[in-house]
Formats: structure tokens, sequence, C-alpha cells
């Protein structure tokens, strides 16, 4: 239910989510006139910083304000961010917080929710957690706590870090953030998977040869490698955002369109994923090339990191719908472009009458230009009989031109102030994709799997090829010529 007062508290104002992400995305939804009527957004970190100063760097970060209306409100969304300086440890700071929330809502009616958004680094979110709930716990409305990943490094400290959450904070009040959930076309794949049954109908192992579901990004950790080394590219894209991905593309029809239902179903299809084999796994690390500097020679990373930038992971689904159909993550940094899309491949059609038909392919592209495209074979237009590759083709800004796509973050913020849950990660579906990782991941940090080289602006390692058609997948013969098609 939506709040009609609330106080929205930025936990780790003074950082770089809160000023790219947070504060951005809590502007839009004002400026669509869809936060509450009466609402107050405090800011809080330890850092010591005037209104102003404050202002100034969140403030940068509010982009699109060209017309006079856009500046009057966004003087007035303003107006409504304070900050406050306090301690993340100390009962007095977050009591201090406290008295300035009800100086707050003693100008309400009826005193107000509270959201508290968790912008913070993992190492302190248990302390904040727990003094948030013994000093700023609002007794006459709602209270929801946003927090966003790392949740742990692998299925024993997850478990740790979510066990002293729960201690404080139920699970209908807690809001893991995995963001790719708040996507357009991630949200998209229940509606055209289950709203049409032409698609979903397809989506099993009699017609599809293999799944490959792939982040592609043309630039690398640079000067954040120390950070990113702790993590690696599996912990940091696969295991959270790939696998809400795979999720949503395998599982069955939840029973409705509940938030419980569809990550009851989500769960399900994670359960019948076994631990990923090391045999199913190509890592990668990229060098230095064309002018652009390798990951080893970021000074922060140590020279001896066997850290993937690069990984290539199939994953089986052991029911009955999907049993034998690889699903290949990939995902890396430094490549060749950036990309985000989910590639199903579907097998030869059986006694071809065709010889040159090709296989067909459904692409949902997550981004950049989200499409979702039909690669189908066609006759040749004209006198001749043969068949040419082509599309079915529904590219967003070409159809969609008058709707504005919203940021992740609008969507997932405009959820939790709802008390929607279906966009956010559960615990036990956090428990059962650790599961999955968690043995490679062992295997990786105890350096028995390792990265092979590639090159920067390279499409990944050489073996990467060989590895996906390993898999099944074929690469149409001479590639696939779009839109231009030679038609005599
Ligand atoms: P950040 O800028 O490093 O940290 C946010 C604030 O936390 C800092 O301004 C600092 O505020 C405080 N802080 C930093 N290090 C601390 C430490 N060791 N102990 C106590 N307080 C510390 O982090 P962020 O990039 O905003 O990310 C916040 C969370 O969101 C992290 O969990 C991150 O993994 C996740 N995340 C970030 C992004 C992104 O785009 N940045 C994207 C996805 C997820 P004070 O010193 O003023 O207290
Ligand atoms: P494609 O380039 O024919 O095929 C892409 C697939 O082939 C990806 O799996 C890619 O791997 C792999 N690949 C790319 N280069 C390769 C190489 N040199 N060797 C081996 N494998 C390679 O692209 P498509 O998506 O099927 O579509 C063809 C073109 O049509 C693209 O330019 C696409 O943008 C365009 N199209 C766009 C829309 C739209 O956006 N609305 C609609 C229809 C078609 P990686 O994943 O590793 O890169």
């Amino acid at each position: 239910s939506f709040d009609k007062e609330t106080i929205i508290v930025v936990l780790g104002a003074s950082g770089d989510l809160a000023k790219k992400k947070t504060y951005p995305a809590l502007f839009n939804l004002y400026r669509l006139n869809l936060l509450p009527k009466a609402l107050a957004i405090i800011g809080y970190a330890r850092t010591k910083m005037d209104k102003d100063t404050f202002h100034g760097k969140i403030g940068e970060f509010l982009k699109g304000v060209d017309s006079d209306e856009d500046k009057k409100k966004k003087g007035d969304f303003l107006n409504i961010c304070t900050y406050t300086a306090g301690a993340y440890d100390k009962d007095e700071a977050f009591q201090q917080l406290n008295k300035d929330m009800e100086e707050r809502e003693s100008k309400f009616e009826n005193g107000a929710s509270r959201l508290f958004y968790m912008a913070l680094p993992p190492n302190v979110f248990t302390v904040v957690a727990e003094g948030l709930k013994k000093n700023c716990y609002s007794k006459n409305g709602h209270n929801r706590i946003i927090i966003e990943k790392p949740f742990g490094k692998d299925l024993e400290s997850s478990r740790e870090m979510m066990g002293k959450l729960k201690e404080l904070w139920k699970e209908e009040e807690t809001f893991r953030i995995d963001h790719y959930l708040g996507k357009e076309m991630v949200k998209n794949l229940l509606v055209t998977r289950f709203a049409n049954p032409i698609i979903d109908a397809v989506l099993n192992k009699d017609l599809v040869s293999n799944v490959q579901i792939t982040f592609k990004e043309p630039f690398g950790t640079e000067g954040r490698g120390g950070y990113f080394d702790e993590f690696g590219i599996v912990r940091d894209i696969q295991q959270n955002h790939l696998s809400q991905v795979l999720s949503l593309v395998a599982m069955e029809k939840p029973k409705s369109f509940s938030a419980e239902h569809i990550r009851d179903a989500k769960v399900e299809v994670l359960k019948s994923v076994p631990p990923i084999k090391d045999a199913d796994v190509l890592l990668g690390q990229y060098t230095a090339a064309k002018g652009k500097p390798g990951y080893k020679d970021d000074d922060t990373v140590p020279k001896d990191s066997n850290c993937p930038t690069f990984a290539a992971l199939t994953l089986w689904v052991n029911n009955k719908r999907w049993e034998g159909v690889p699903f290949i993550m990939k995902a890396g940094k430094a490549l060749n472009e950036g990309k985000v899309e989910i590639r199903v491949q579907f097998k030869d059609e059986k006694n071809k009458l065709f010889e040159n038909a090709q296989r067909n392919e459904l692409v949902w592209r997550v981004q950049p230009q989200e499409a979702i495209y039909e690669k189908i074979c066609t006759k040749v237009p004209g006198l001749q009989m043969g068949t040419i590759p082509t599309d079915l083709d529904l590219t967003y800004k070409d159809r969609f031109s008058d709707f504005r796509l919203p940021e992740a973050y609008e969507a997932l913020i405009l959820d939790a102030l709802n008390g929607d849950h279906s966009n956010f990660v559960r615990d036990d579906e956090l428990d059962v994709s650790w599961k999955i990782f968690t043995p490679i991941l062992h295997a990786i940090d105890e350096g028995k799997l390792k990265p092979e080289s590639y090159e920067y602006g390279s499409r990944g390692p050489s073996g990467l090829d060989a590895f996906i058609e390993k898999y099944g997948f074929k690469r149409a013969d001479d590639g696939y010529d779009w839109p231009k098609t030679n038609v005599a």
C-alpha cells in the first residue's frame, strides 16, 4: 500500500551510488508526481557537509533540467532534501536522526512511514541496520529497508549476513535490490513469455538448442581494480544479475502475478540447477591492447591476481522442460562492445526441406536499444526460390517512440514505496543462487581455475567460440547481414 506520508532516509548519502542513482531516481519520481505529497528526504553519512555543499553534490547529477518548470521542480526537490552528518555505530547519532524525523513528522497529519535506503558498503550494513531498528523504528507507520549487493561473497558469508539482518528486519520489511529486476526488458520477460502462448510454447528442450545470456562492457575496471579484485566478474554480474535473468527465462508460469508466486517460481527453477562444474567454465582476464591498459597494469591490482574479468559459464536446468539444454552465461569487461541480451537458439529444422535454412533465434536485447527480435527464414522475394535469413523486429525506439523508459532505480524505489516485492530478491532465492556458484568461486579464489588472457577490446579469450560451439551454438554460415539484404 502506498503511504501518503513518508520519510526517506538515504544512508551513505555522501557516496557514489547515492548521487549517481538514488537521488536522480528520487528526483525523476518527484518530477512525475509519483512520490507521496507529504515527504521528507534525509541524507545521512559521516562526512560533515552544509546544505549547499550537499545540494551541489547531488544537484550535479539531476539531469534533463531544461525548462523553467523543470528548474522550479529541481529547486522544490532540493528543498525537501536535507542532510545530517552522523556515525554508523553510535546510538546517540541515530537518536538524533530519529529526533529529526519526528520533527518532520510532527508537520504531517498521521505520522509517517519510513523507508531506509542503504547506499553503504557491506561492512556497515549490519551495524546500521541494528542502529536503525533500535533507534529509528517508526511506531505509527511502515518501516522498510532497501539494501543492495554485495550480499556476501559465497553461500556461507551470505547466510551469515542475511541471518544477522533477519534478526532485526522482517522479510516483508526488507527489499534486496538487484537492479536488473528494474530494467524494462527484464520486467518484460514475464509478460512476453506468459502473455504469449506462441512464445512460451517453444521454450523447451524439444525445440531449443542452447540459450546464451550475455553481458558485455566495452571498458575495464579503470582505477577501481582494487575494489573489483575482491569480487571478480562472476560475483559482480553472474551470481546476481544474470542468475535473476536466467530464472525469469527458465521458470514455469507462476500461479498468479503476486510477488510471492513469482518468487516461488523463480526459486523452484533455480533449485533444479546443480552447482556449476569446473568443466563448464571458461575464464578470462584482459591485457593491454590498442593503447588501453591491461587489468594488472592498475596499481591497485595485485600483480599475481587470479581474478577473472571475463567468464563463460554453462548451467543446466534439470527439469522436464529444460533437461539437456545448456544455458551459457557470458559476462566480461573491456570487450569489443557493450550489450546485455538473451539469445535463445533453436534446433535445426528436422528433415530439412530447405538446404540453406538457418537456425531460428529469439533475442531479447536488454541494452542498449531495447528490442525483441526473432531471426527467421523467408523466401527470397522475387522470382527465384530460396531462403534468406531475416527477422521479425520489435525495436522499442521505433515502435514505442512516445514512451519514456524509466531508470531501473526509479521503478524499484516506487515498488518499495508501494510495498511490492515482485522485483526484489527473496532470502531463499539468494541462498539457492549462491549454492550454484559457490564451488567455482572457491576454485577461482584458490587458484584452481585460472583465467586465460584476452586483449582489451576483443570478444574475449581465444577459446570462446569453441567453448560456445561445444554446447551446440551454430553461428549463421556467413554471419547475418542486417538490415541489408541483396535481392535481385
Ligand atoms: P561508497 O561511495 O564507497 O560508499 C558510500 C558512503 O559510505 C561513503 O560516501 C562513505 O560515507 C561511507 N563509507 C565508505 N567506506 C566506508 C567504510 N569503510 N566504512 C564506513 N563507511 C564507509 O559506495 P557506493 O559506490 O555508493 O556503493 C554503496 C553500495 O551500493 C555498495 O554496497 C555497493 O556495492 C553498491 N552498489 C553501488 C553501485 C554504484 O553505482 N556505485 C552500483 C551497484 C551497487 P561517509 O564517509 O560520509 O560516511
Ligand atoms: P550477429 O552478429 O549475427 O550474431 C550475434 C551472435 O554471434 C552473438 O552470439 C555474438 O557473440 C556472435 N558473434 C558475433 N561476432 C562473432 C564472430 N566474429 N565470431 C563468432 N561469433 C560471433 O547479431 P544478431 O543479433 O544475430 O543480429 C545481427 C544484426 O542485426 C546485429 O547488428 C543486430 O544488432 C541487428 N538487429 C538488430 C535488431 C534490433 O536491435 N532491433 C533487430 C534485428 C537485428 P557475442 O554475444 O559474444 O558478441
